[in-house]
């Protein structure tokens, strides 16, 4: 199925030291970087692990028996990600999103949930609180999650017929068992449930219209995603992309009409379609053929600590070490985290995306399941 696997470089050991303080980056909720892009959403990986092995993502060839997830002490600790959380909200972060890895696969994670769901933004606003899964363990955990604080879920389904949807998550998962945890997820009250499809040409593409007719009128909204060239692992060629473009038009002519609609809020990643009888929306996320550099406002924290400004990242700002400290130095008090976050912050200048070419294609990158999806 995989037919082009590249060994892993591990980046995990590549650490930058969070760079000293500059007067212009103190934590007052107003920090911009030198795009001028505010701090908005953050989201946090909370296991490297998965048990899925999606051949684009984890790749069975490379994440096998022999691959070193990290080990528990590695791992931030309920409490620090809380305390985390909270510089990144000093910075003005209104939006969390746990992932991973597998997150449900994370011990517990209702009880992480419960305590950030105590935190809110620097409005007073409770903060918008989400969680993206593969959904194999939804259906169990769903009203758990809710009743912690989860406000929605999405949801990644590559597929409804399920040779497909197997042959891409490789650990023969059924796609009923995914559906079942969509339904408990509304159940739950975790809605309007987003479900995002990775679209790779050649390999499930020809689900694409499937997925549209079957979740329209259903209030859950499909969200069809370019693959990208993520890692270092997943074989990337841009002949594997199906330009989103394309499928707007495919769901227009073969779902029904289609009409383009705002964005929910500045920055949304996906660009959102009605369909023009009102039976639902669908979004596209067209990150290879129009990228959204400029509007970028996320940072991502590793499962073990580390600050990716960009998903295209090859290395870490070590946030765990201020955190914890180290034999020297003593771990340091929250407002020094918030100021943290802001001096790198207010260095970011990436634009990965919007100068992808051939080039960048081989340069080395932090893999999607350790700095989060
Ligand atoms: N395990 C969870 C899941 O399956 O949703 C969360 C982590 S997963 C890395 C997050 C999202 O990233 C999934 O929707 C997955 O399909 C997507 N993803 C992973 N590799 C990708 C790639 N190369 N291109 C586009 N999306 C990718």
């Amino acid at each position: 199925m995989t037919d082009r696997i590249i060994q892993l470089l591990d980046l995990r050991t590549a650490r930058l030291p969070v760079p000293d303080a500059v007067d212009s980056a103190a934590a007052d909720g107003h920090v911009a970087d030198r795009r001028g892009r505010p701090l908005r959403d953050l989201r946090i990986s909370v296991t490297d692990r998965c048990n899925f092995r999606c051949t684009y993502c984890m790749p069975k060839e490379v994440f096998d028996r022999d691959y070193r997830f990290l080990p528990h002490a590695e791992l931030l600790s309920f409490e620090e990600i809380t305390r985390l959380a909270g510089a990144f909200i000093a910075n003005g972060v209104e939006k969390i999103r746990l992932t991973g890895g597998e997150p449900l696969l994370r011990k517990d994670l209702h009880k992480l949930i419960e305590m950030l769901s105590r935190l809110t933004t620097l409005q007073g606003q409770p903060l918008d609180l989400a969680l993206t899964t593969n959904g194999s363990l939804l259906a169990r955990r769903a009203r758990d999650l809710a009743t912690a604080g989860l406000r929605r879920v999405t949801v990644s389904l590559d597929g409804l017929d399920d040779t497909v949807f197997k042959r891409m998550n490789d650990v023969d998962f059924p796609v009923s068992d995914v559906l079942a945890g969509i339904d408990a997820a509304a159940e739950a009250g975790l809605g309007p449930v987003k479900i995002n499809m990775v679209v790779k040409r050649g390999v499930n593409d020809n689900e694409v219209v499937a997925m549209a007719r079957h979740f329209r009128g259903t209030g859950h909204i499909v969200r069809f995603i370019e693959f990208m060239d993520v890692g270092s692992s997943n074989g990337w060629r841009m002949d594997d992309v199906v330009p989103s473009a394309q499928i707007v038009e495919r769901l227009d002519r073969d779902v029904a009409p289609l009409v383009a609609i705002d964005p929910n809020y500045a920055g949304e990643v996906a660009e959102r379609w009605r369909y023009l009888d009102g039976s639902g929306e669908v979004g596209v996320i067209s990150s290879v053929t129009q990228a959204f550099c400029h509007s970028c406002t996320r940072a991502r924290l590793s499962t073990e600590g580390m600050l990716y400004l960009c998903l295209f990242a090859d290395s870490g700002y070590d946030l765990r070490r201020l955190l914890r400290g180290g034999a020297e130095v003593p771990g340091v008090d929250d407002a020094a985290l918030a100021t943290a976050v802001a001096q790198v912050w207010s260095q970011r200048a990436d634009r990965y995306s919007e100068v992808r070419s051939e080039a960048t294609g081989p340069r080395p990158k932090v893999e999607m399941s350790y700095i989060g999806g």
